[in-house]
């Protein structure tokens, strides 16, 4: 697990975003962030993908809860399911092996 709870920003308090699968508000950097690519889901390791995004917690069990509650089509504004085996084989596999 990385290290956390020193960033500062400016003496301002850290952005934070809805979790999609929990719906627990976190500090943005605690989260990750999700980009839909045609009919897939991929984790935006390094925040730059451009496009709507979705925040999760790296954890398969909110993956799962989003899952169940449909609730990534909803955050990406699509009428159809997503493809989120990326995600999936992120929040399974090594980090540094991804991508
Ligand atoms: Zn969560």
């Amino acid at each position: 697990m990385r290290q956390h709870g020193k960033l500062e920003y400016g003496g301002q308090a850290a952005p934070q975003r809805t979790c999609v699968g929990c719906r627990v508000r976190t500090a943005k950097t605690e989260l990750l962030r999700l980009v839909r690519v045609e009919d897939h889901v991929v984790p935006d390791l390094r925040g730059r993908l451009p496009g709507r995004g979705a925040s999760l917690h790296p954890s398969l069990s909110c993956l799962e809860l989003a899952e169940r509650r449909r609730a990534i089509p909803r955050a990406f504004r699509v009428p159809g399911p997503l493809d989120l085996s990326p995600v999936r084989a992120h929040l399974e596999g090594e980090p540094r092996n991804v991508m």
